[in-house]
């Protein structure tokens, strides 16, 4: 985060005492995760503020697949050899846990329509190969009781109207949604007020509090939470080694007949597709194809991975070889060295915290790990897996 004297507007906001907004907690960036933290805080009573230099979901939140996944961030062989069986099994129970407070408590008691629907997600094999790892996780998973369908060709053909897969595994617990109306549901119900359009330029220790200075307003808070995952190196320099800002891109068709029952991810997990309520059919991934590109947070589309991007589309479905290409854009994302998120506070500034590095799956993890942010800050609970001290 820098700025030249000659943009900054606040000058006229520093300093003045009485100019200050005041509130308990200052949550920046209001993507899913700075509003679940909000809505997680709301039960302790606090005076919450929510603050975007955008609109709410202006970032990475506005901009994805919207599946929730639990089985399928990645294959669970993978996820046992990196992090052994008992972890990668409690990081899929978290991953289930958020699914099942969002259907529960968002869209059931809290009442928000954001087109959830539980319908699983799928992960197809581009390659024998992963087909055998598909069919190895499968199996794992079952041991654990995690509900999975190992299926083949025939059934994607008829299921998802795909061809030139080898098969693939269906993960019953998934779901899918519209990410943009799920994060204003919750910031709604999580009663924080929201300022928009409010980019935070400075973050002042007081020793007992922070001053959060934006381009048009000061606000005083007795704690920060950090919430701007792929832009947090932007907003202070301890994150630039710890989330590392990464495009992804999609591209979304016109409406046409329904023809895939469930969200799919394919190719390790790299490319996915799903097909809206209203028809229209949504691509995206091969960041594979430019990954040294694919960096930084500039949401521009790379023109060489939405030409990928349309080729799968002609290539897989027979149905779509004529669809129109009605949007593309790009979205940035936060990953950590380890893919895993983190929570924590920042080293020497005890009333700084911050949540993010959700590596691409985000909705499928934040609204259950701003939880765990909620019990450190409110109860001193540790943050388990989660801690960013497991970095250094
Ligand atoms: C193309 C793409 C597809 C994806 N598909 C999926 C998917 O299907 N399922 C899934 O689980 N995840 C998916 N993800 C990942 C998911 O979108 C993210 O993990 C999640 O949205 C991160 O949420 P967040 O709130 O932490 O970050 P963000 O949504 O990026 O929010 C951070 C916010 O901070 C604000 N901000 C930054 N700097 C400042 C500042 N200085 N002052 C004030 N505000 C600031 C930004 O404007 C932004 O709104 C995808 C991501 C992309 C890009």
């Amino acid at each position: 985060m820098s700025i030249s004297v000659w943009l900054d507007e606040t000058h006229a906001a520093h300093g003045s005492d009485a100019d200050d907004i005041e509130v308990d907690i200052l949550i920046v960036g209001a993507g899913i995760s700075g509003a679940s933290t909000a809505y997680w805080l709301r039960e302790a009573g606090l005076n919450v503020a929510l603050l975007d230099k955008g609109d709410i979901a202006a970032g990475a939140s506005g901009r994805n697949a919207g599946f929730i996944t639990c089985g399928s961030v990645e294959h669970y062989t993978r996820q046992v050899s990196r992090h052994g069986a008992d972890l990668a099994h409690t990081l899929w129970q978290h991953s289930q846990d958020n699914l099942a407070w969002i259907r529960d408590r968002i869209v059931g008691e809290g009442g928000v329509d954001c087109d959830f629907r539980q319908v699983g997600t799928y992960s197809l094999a581009g390659t024998p190969h992963e087909l055998e790892e598909l069919r190895s996780s499968a199996a794992l998973m079952a041991e654990r009781g995690i509900p999975v369908t190992v299926v083949d060709e025939a059934h994607i053909a008829e299921h998802l109207g795909a061809r030139g897969f080898h098969g693939g595994v269906l993960y019953h617990d998934d779901g899918e949604c519209h990410p943009v109306k799920l994060v204003r549901g919750i910031a709604g119900l999580s009663g924080a007020t929201l300022y928009s359009h409010h980019e935070v330029r400075r973050l002042e220790s007081l020793g007992d509090g922070m001053r959060v200075h934006t381009q048009r307003a000061v606000f005083r808070a007795q704690f920060v939470v950090l919430a701007t995952n792929g832009y947090s190196s932007l907003v202070h320099p301890w994150f630039a080694d710890k989330i590392y800002p990464t495009r992804g891109q999609i591209l979304v068709t016109e409406p046409v007949a329904p023809m895939m029952a469930a969200p799919c991810y394919c190719n390790h997990v790299l490319d996915y597709f799903r097909q809206l309520p209203d028809g229209r059919v949504l691509i995206g991934g091969f960041r594979q194809l430019a990954k040294d590109a694919e960096v930084g947070v500039a949401d521009t589309p790379n023109l060489e991975i939405h030409d990928a991007l349309e080729a799968f589309l002609r290539r897989h479905f027979a149905s779509l070889e004529k669809a129109r290409v009605d949007y593309r854009w790009a979205g940035i994302m936060g990953f950590s060295q380890d893919g895993m998120p983190m929570v924590g506070s920042l080293p020497g500034e005890p009333h700084v915290y911050f949540i993010g590095g959700f590596t691409g799956h985000g909705i499928g993890q934040a609204f259950r790990v701003a939880k765990v942010l909620a019990d450190v800050m409110l109860k001193g609970e540790s943050a388990g897996p989660y801690s960013a001290r497991r970095l250094g």
